[in-house]
């Protein structure tokens, strides 16, 4: 950690560094990272994009981020099993919220979202994102993969490759089938992992089929465990640039229950830590976290899984990110 993670005491004077404190002080920026107040020098961004107004079933996911930067207070630098600090690898700040002044309405916050991950975009920074539903990741992947297809590790019970539901061709249940669509996803360089649950049209398995995506169901992944799961990822995703969708909902509600489409028989938290651990290496460009909702997580547990995850995540960015610049 260099002194770029040092605030000012506004009443002291004193110059202090926030993530070494406590931490139940200080208002809580992700891991209590810097607020950035601009892009200038900035390699990692976190951004939150509290929306909820795509989501099919319960809601809630729209107060994910704040929850989660405040889950994230406790969490440390130093990953334990890796060793990686990305605070000393890249310059990694928090930069707010996607603000949504025209929430009400789908296809302006798509553009608003959009806009947003152009600049980050355009500014070389790599985003980290907390939803929110999982329809953000339309517009982000709208944003940051314009000029080329990306590969897609996506974690997830479910496929979200429907088409039209109540009326609409944009919810959190289309949001990669749009992806695909528009050339922003390289099917034959995507992997679904955790998937489970019932369907009452067969659409999403036909479109996965269709497309050539590989789905990696959690009998799949009971039988492969862990390694061979990030094996077979791996030989999917290849060397190209990638982007990894953590949908909360992968985890078994067990560990996970505030989630608004929770599915038994997932995942335990160990076993995301060690899928998403054995990405490193891959050329990652960006990652989110979706689906936490405050509303249902009485206890806070499931916030405290997603920040734990979106820090694992941000392990990987570092890395990647790192790799590139000496590269
Ligand atoms: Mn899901
Ligand atoms: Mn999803």
């Amino acid at each position: 950690m260099t002194d770029d993670y040092r605030r000012r005491d506004a009443v002291t004077g004193e110059c202090y560094a926030p993530m070494e404190d406590p931490g139940y002080t200080d208002i809580p920026t992700f891991m209590r990272a810097p607020r950035a107040e601009t892009l200038e020098g900035l390699d990692i961004a976190f951004v939150g994009v509290p929306y909820d107004g795509a989501a099919t079933e319960r809601v809630g996911a729209r107060q994910g981020p704040r929850e989660i930067r405040n889950a994230s207070s406790t969490l440390r630098a130093t990953h334990h099993a890796t060793g990686i600090d990305p605070f000393a690898l890249t310059h990694v700040a928090d930069a707010g919220d996607v603000r949504l002044p025209r929430a009400f309405d789908i296809m302006d916050t798509i553009e608003d979202i959009a806009g947003h991950y152009t600049k980050l975009q355009a500014a070389g920074v790599v985003p980290l994102s907390a939803g929110g539903d999982h329809s953000i990741t339309y517009p982000i992947l709208k944003g940051i993969a314009a000029e080329r297809p990306l590969g897609m590790v996506q974690i997830d019970a479910h496929l979200d490759l429907w088409d039209v539901y109540l009326g609409s061709r944009y919810h959190h249940g289309s949001q990669f089938r749009r992806a695909i669509e528009d050339g922003l996803l390289d099917p034959a360089r995507m992997v679904q992992i955790g998937l489970r649950g019932g369907q009452n049209t067969t659409e999403g398995w036909d479109y996965q089929r269709e497309a050539g995506i590989r789905g990696i169901y959690i009998e799949e992944f009971r039988e492969l465990g862990v390694a061979g799961a990030v094996a077979e990822a791996r030989r999917v995703i290849g060397d190209g640039p990638t982007y990894v969708s953590f949908d909360i909902d992968a985890i078994d509600p067990a560990f996970a229950p505030g989630t608004g489409t929770p599915e038994i028989g997932g995942l335990t938290t160990f076993e995301a830590q060690m899928l998403l651990r054995g990405l490193r290496g891959l050329d990652l460009v960006g990652a989110d976290l979706v689906e936490v909702a405050p509303p249902l997580d009485p206890s806070g547990v499931t916030a405290l899984a997603g920040a734990t995850l979106l820090y694992e995540m941000l392990c990987l960015l570092a890395e990647a990110r790192a790799t590139r610049s000496e590269g």
